[in-house]
């Protein structure tokens, strides 16, 4: 073993779509090429949007594409449990080693606050961080965001810096309705997991500072992880894949009689990884086509080209 523990924490709160799928993928190919273990991680920790059967659904689309992981809530593992619902006593003793406030202000109230250009997001501007909280209302948790720029060398987008306090403030750990912050949890588990790297989508390239500034608060001995913040799908016109380019999930993919390594071809065409040519293709058979040191070293990105599924 190399010592890579790589992962992928998919959100059971939908089908998983071909984005999805190729991210799956990618992580999977970096941590198996590298000689890596694979670590399923199921994020349900959004109880409003997360359901088991989605979770059943996506499990069994990516064993169908041909991945397959060496922890997880099916197989187990020694770092377990492997779903975020399950973990909630860990997200709670993280916070209680963390400066938080209760924050009462509502979401049309932060809706109205003006967005910043870094994160695309309103920077909180800590209305409630002086307790001026108000009555009746089940209240967030915010983290007081302690000063200081947070930066990282992306393997793929290069390097990423933010001033937290300035750029975001100061962030929500704990909904009102009791969900834990993706952003925390997330923390948590890489952390609590040992994972050494992370490949996930590029929409997450902006929420890495606030998760390197948790982790650095809750964990100052745990090594950073690399990342690698993988391109977002493309469809056909070259804008961002929707349903409007009519792709479909994998499951609906599945149940029509797709051949899965067509759908992995399509993939790995989308990322350069194989020629145009290449319509068949099994996940194992990428192993031997990337380099071992990086194998994410020559990823672009193109269409994904869905003709011949
Ligand atoms: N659960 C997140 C998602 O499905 C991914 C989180 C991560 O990879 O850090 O978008």
């Amino acid at each position: 073993m190399s010592g890579v523990r790589g992962r992928y924490a998919p959100s059971p709160t939908g089908p998983l779509h071909l984005g999805n799928a190729r991210t799956a993928l990618l992580a999977w190919l970096d941590a198996r090429a590298r000689g890596g273990v694979f670590v399923m991680r199921i994020e349900d920790v959004d109880f409003t949007r997360a359901r088991p059967e989605y979770e059943a659904q996506l499990l069994l689309d990516l064993r169908w594409l041909g991945l397959d992981w060496d922890e997880g809530p099916d197989v187990g593992g020694a770092f377990g449990p492997y779903r975020q619902s399950e973990r909630g006593d860990r997200y709670a003793a993280a916070l209680a080693r963390l400066d938080a406030y209760p924050c009462t202000c509502t979401r049309r109230e932060l809706r109205a606050l003006p967005v910043t250009s870094m994160t695309g997001e309103p920077v909180y501007p800590g209305t409630c961080r002086n307790g001026q909280t108000r009555p009746g209302r089940a209240p967030a948790l915010r983290w007081r965001v302690p000063p200081g720029r947070v930066g990282f060398v992306d393997r793929l987008c290069g390097e990423h810096h933010q001033d937290i306090a300035r750029d975001v403030g100061d962030f929500v750990l704990r909904r009102g309705d009791g969900a834990w912050a993706y952003q925390l949890a997330v923390v948590v588990d890489d952390a609590d997991m040992a994972i050494t790297d992370i490949v996930r989508g590029a929409d997450l390239l902006d929420s890495t500072p606030r998760q390197l500034h948790l982790l650095r608060a809750l964990y100052p001995a745990v090594p950073v992880p690399r990342f690698a913040h993988v391109p977002l799908i493309l469809g056909a016109g070259g804008a961002k894949l929707s349903k409007r380019d009519g792709a479909p999930d994998l499951g609906a993919l599945r149940e029509a009689g797709a051949s899965p390594a067509r759908v992995v071809a399509a993939l790995a065409r989308s990322v350069g990884l194989v020629p145009p040519d290449v319509r068949e293709l099994r996940p194992s058979e990428l192993l031997t086509a990337v380099s071992p040191a990086d194998p994410l070293a020559r990823l672009t990105s193109r269409p994904l080209d869905l003709g011949g599924l």
